[in-house]
């Protein structure tokens, strides 16, 4: 009997304890939902005019150049809390209760400063449009640039593409860049901001940057933005494919899209980027994996597993004294530097003395529009609407505003 019982409390303590495991093992379960690629515009137009980049964060002082009257107001409902006209160049830091913009303190945690002028120098960058300040919760400061999304293009275009190119290259870009930045404005409504200054969006340069050819570019395209079935997508974009561009969930955590889904493209060939070398030694690879939280020991080979039909990589096999390693091909051309590994398109990797030489076709992530076949389709007397059609097929061009 005491057997017995001892067995039925063994199955019980059991059974507890795998049901409370499996629960909490479903709980811990990581999310693998993709990221959407499409939504349906705003029914609001005036929704689809600003957007909120990110000029600096984790900062304890940004310095503020003016040439105008400013008016201070909250960020969102616009209520009037002061008028900035003592100091030229005040700096704007953190306090306990707030912030202070020169001499002016602000028993607030964002605030928005509007130039009268409608521009403003930032850390030495001029821009058009806002300041949003807010101050974070470990006393840190975030600014942000809240500006019509136009007046934001004419700040992208020149540096993403060259002001030499022919005008239906750079209006193509004009289109691409407008609806990758709207894409992006929808998908992160909760979020500070939605794009940043840097490639992890798209380039931006403020007024500094700005070139005539561009801006008309941009002025030429105003409001046209790319659709598929009515819905928004992000119509990203790339230096170069070296011959085919590939599919948006082949290289992110995204839904697939069929205005995404990679093209053939013959027309990148002719330029240096089509292809690229690089090498490191053991060392250096090792080192920048770690850099990037991969640790590994004493690599003895370096190996790619399938590719997708574009020619790239999907995953990197590190092979050392350890079970391989195996990355995502992503993974590996960030960790290793996205300027030595340009793209994930590999022809081959030899090793001699102890150095791997790496050899590819294209630059960059490979997804959407190529900008030099873009180019290359431009110098050939092809028009914009042709150009994104090719690159991002069954999409439309149409006037959001
Ligand atoms: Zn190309």
């Amino acid at each position: 009997m005491i057997n017995k019982l001892f067995k039925f409390f063994m199955v019980l303590a059991l059974w507890t304890s795998m049901t409370v495991h499996l629960y909490a093992f479903v709980e811990n379960e990581p999310q693998k939902v993709s990221i959407p690629t499409s939504y349906p515009l705003p029914a609001n137009k005036n929704n689809v005019q600003t957007v909120r980049v990110l000029l600096s964060k984790g900062v304890t002082a940004g310095t503020l150049s003016l040439n105008s009257l400013c008016r201070v107001t909250t960020i969102e409902t616009n209520e009037p809390l002061e008028e900035i006209t003592r100091e030229k160049k005040p700096t704007i830091v953190p306090t306990y209760s707030g912030l202070r913009v020169g001499n002016v303190p602000f028993k607030i945690y964002g605030i928005r400063i509007k130039p009268r002028g409608r521009t403003f120098v930032f850390d030495g960058g001029k821009y058009r449009g806002d300041l949003v300040v807010i101050r974070e919760r470990d006393m840190t400061l975030t600014f942000i640039n809240y500006i019509n999304l136009e007046e934001y293009l004419k700040g992208v275009l020149p540096k993403e593409v060259s002001p030499e190119w022919d005008l239906a290259a750079l209006k193509a870009q004009a289109i691409a860049s407008r609806t990758y930045a709207l894409f992006q404005e929808l998908s992160k409504q909760n979020k500070d901001y939605s794009l940043e200054k840097t490639v992890a969006s798209q380039m931006y340069g403020g007024i500094n940057s700005e070139t005539a050819i561009t801006t008309q570019a941009v002025n030429d395209t105003r409001g046209k933005i790319l659709l598929y079935n009515n819905e928004i997508f992000p119509a990203y974009f790339h230096a170069a494919c070296g011959g085919h561009t590939t599919r948006c969930d082949t290289v992110w955590n995204v839904t697939p899209h069929p205005s995404l889904k990679g093209v053939a493209d013959p027309f990148c060939k002719r330029f240096k980027h089509y292809s690229w070398k690089w090498h490191a030694t053991k060392d250096e690879i090792q080192n920048s994996l770690k850099n990037y939280g991969i640790n590994t020991k004493s690599i003895v080979a370096i190996k790619w597993g399938e590719k997708d039909t574009s020619g790239r990589v999907t995953e990197f096999f590190v092979h050392s004294k350890n079970p391989p390693l195996r990355l995502n091909s992503n993974t590996f051309r960030l960790a290793l530097g996205p300027q030595n590994v340009r793209s994930t398109k590999i022809s081959s990797i030899t090793e001699e003395n102890n150095t791997y030489f790496f050899k590819g076709f294209g630059w960059g992530h490979g997804v959407g529009l190529c900008q030099w076949g873009a180019k290359a389709m431009a110098d050939e007397g092809m028009t914009h609407t042709k150009i994104l059609q090719y690159y991002f097929p069954k999409s439309w061009i149409v006037n959001v505003y």
